[in-house]
């Protein structure tokens, strides 16, 4: 391989929450891509890069930017937020990379929001759990509601990524309404906005009081399963152990 580009996560905003492997590679690199939100919170650090975006929605054009780069020889970073192989670019980036062979391709995992929400919450996912996005710009929303209708049935606790954007109001309510024909009104839920950014809120709820909850692209949503239980604040979903069944 002539060159590589290293797809970076870079957890929830917070350079803490970020791995020691993602700084590196990005203190390698001459040049990081991304998103304009994410850029922003990494360019007090990295001033001497050269930071280049696209708006959102060029993603192919983002990628396309990378291997470029990467083929004038400058060593290269792709970053997104929280994990990029989870509704990040990582896999677009292996598809176009069929075009440039040459380029070697190195994902660099980091903490997603499931994981940085849970830790808000308490421990909401401390059993099978389902990750479900409500955007319907690339899935048919058919398929979307499939899925929360399955992960109900099976009893799985389950985040919601995507639940809203100025152009999708009411898909949380629509969402809801579907868990609502398979589950109680009272199920614990919990919603977490601004992980590791400035205005970090959460908050827990009942099924019910959550359609009607507003939240917006940078909101994660946490629908316990029968066992969860909201203790002292916090969102617990069991494991079973003896302890917890007293
Ligand atoms: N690759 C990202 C997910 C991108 S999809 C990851 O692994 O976390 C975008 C969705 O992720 C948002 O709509 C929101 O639901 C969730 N999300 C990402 N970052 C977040 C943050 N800092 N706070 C709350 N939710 C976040």
């Amino acid at each position: 391989m002539e060159n590589r580009i290293y797809i970076v996560g870079m957890g929830p905003g917070r350079e803490e929450m970020m791995t020691r492997e993602a700084l590196a590679a990005l203190e390698q690199s001459d040049v990081i891509v991304g998103y304009t939100v994410y850029l922003d919170l990494l360019s007090g650090r990295f001033k001497g890069k050269e930071l280049l975006s696209t708006p959102m929605r060029q993603e192919e054009k983002r990628c396309r930017m990378c291997f470029e780069e990467a083929k004038k020889g400058k060593k290269t970073a792709l970053v997104c937020s929280g994990d990029a192989g989870i509704y990040g670019m990582a896999s677009l980036m292996y598809e176009i990379g069929k075009e440039y062979p040459q380029t070697e391709l190195v994902v660099i995992p980091g903490i997603t929001a499931a994981s940085s929400g849970a830790a808000l919450l308490g421990a909401p996912l401390n059993h099978d759990f389902c990750v479900i996005s409500l955007s319907d710009l690339l899935t048919p929303w058919e398929r979307i509601a499939r899925r929360l209708k399955a992960a109900a049935e099976g009893d799985f606790a389950i985040v919601l990524y995507n639940p809203s954007s100025r152009k999708r109001k009411g898909y949380l309510a629509r969402a809801c309404d579907i868990l609502l024909s398979a589950l109680e009104p009272g199920r614990p839920c919990g919603i977490v906005e601004n992980i590791g950014r400035e205005g970090t809120k959460t908050g827990i709820c009942t099924l019910q009081e959550l359609r009607d909850r507003e939240v917006n692209m940078f909101t994660t949503v946490f629908i316990g399963n029968s066992t969860t239980e909201a203790i002292g604040g916090k969102l617990i979903t069991k494991r079973g152990y003896p302890a917890e069944q007293a």
